[in-house]
């Protein structure tokens, strides 16, 4: 089969491989769709991985199931999430699913940019997702990062009535805005490139403000009176962001760090703000079960639509092409990679 190595950003190879074999519990899919994550064109964090065939946004159809297998068979279109928890440590019991040493140990074989992908044990047991119907491959590639944004919400307990602000106009931003909206919250949006910050009109922001044009604070403080935001998405992983971030909240206001920095960056907060302000900053580090199933529903019920956010699609053979793509902000979005 053919798979997509990662060697470099600017370097990614379509290569053969051979075909996973599959054990007792497992499934082997064949790739229809995946999606190129931010996290997949960020390059320090990929690069020290490499070379690895990358990818961890696949939805494709069962092709045969292992041993033991039974809530699934071949000819079954699925969502398979690349990590899944055990359900029974400590951390599961509390729903920190992505702290489950479990979730941290599974992964796809090879990975989701192969025209075929082996789904261990755990995976296929506890979060992969037979598609209703009217969800295609396409839209099924945006489980995962559907269900990263409501893990999102949830962290950042964004209410009906409050104002949200969103830094960073991407996908992942303009699903913040859907779902912020669908929640019932008023969206105002931060971004420096216009066709990013019309899409986010479009889809429902009140505002859309360029920080390069307007400051950002005092941009917000007019909108909502001086009471800045409720919840603030901070979705670059730049310091500069997350410092936007903390001055867009309000008193009692979220800040949901939605991106980790490099390792070695830190951040310089005043306590006494955040103190007196009673601002929180709340990390929200990818997504578990519960987060990927409540995705699919919103995907299946049309609130979140590949039409407002996929803008490219490339055949595996022009995988290249695609994470290319995927680095120009001007015109991407979501870019997804598509099998036949
Ligand atoms: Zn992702
Ligand atoms: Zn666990």
């Amino acid at each position: 089969m053919r798979v997509a190595r990662l060697y470099r950003l600017d370097d990614v190879r379509v290569e053969d491989a051979p075909v996973p074999e599959i054990g007792p519990g497992e499934a082997l899919v064949r790739t229809r769709a995946c999606g190129i994550c931010t996290g997949d064109i960020m390059a320090w964090y990929i690069e020290r991985k490499a070379p690895l065939v990358f990818g961890h946004e696949p939805a494709g159809e069962v092709v045969a199931v292992g041993e033991g297998v039974e809530a699934l068979s071949p000819g079954d279109r699925v969502f398979v999430h690349h990590h899944a928890p055990c359900g029974e440590c400590s951390k599961c019991r509390r729903g920190l699913y992505v702290h489950c040493p479990t979730w941290r140990s599974t992964a796809l074989r090879p990975g989701g940019m192969a025209e075929y992908f082996a789904v261990p044990a755990d995976n296929l047991a506890r979060d992969t997702l037979r598609l209703p119907d009217g969800v295609d491959f396409e839209a099924a590639s945006l489980v995962e990062p559907t269900a990263c944004v409501v893990k999102s919400l949830r962290r950042g307990a964004v209410a009906a009535g409050e104002t949200v602000a969103v830094i960073g106009l991407g996908v992942m931003g303009q699903l913040h805005v859907v779902l912020a909206r669908h929640a019932g919250a008023r969206v105002v949006a931060f971004d420096r490139v216009p066709f990013r910050l019309e899409r986010a009109l479009r889809l429902g922001a009140e505002a859309a403000i360029d920080v390069d044009a307007n400051d950002p604070a005092a941009s917000l403080s007019e909108r909502t009176g001086g009471d800045m935001a409720d919840v603030v998405i901070v979705g670059p992983g730049s310091i500069e962001a997350m410092e936007l971030g903390i001055r867009l909240a309000g008193s009692g206001g979220r800040v949901v760090l939605f991106t980790t920095s490099q390792p070695d960056e830190t951040l310089a907060v005043s306590p006494f703000r955040l103190y007196f302000d009673e601002v929180s900053l709340v990390p929200s580090y990818s997504c578990g079960p519960d987060d990927t199933r409540e995705a699919l529903e919103l995907i299946a019920a049309g609130i979140v639509r590949p039409q407002d956010v996929v803008t490219h699609r490339f055949p595996l053979e022009r995988v290249a092409e695609a994470v290319a793509q995927a680095q120009r902000p001007d015109e991407a979005l979501k870019t997804i990679v598509v099998f036949d």
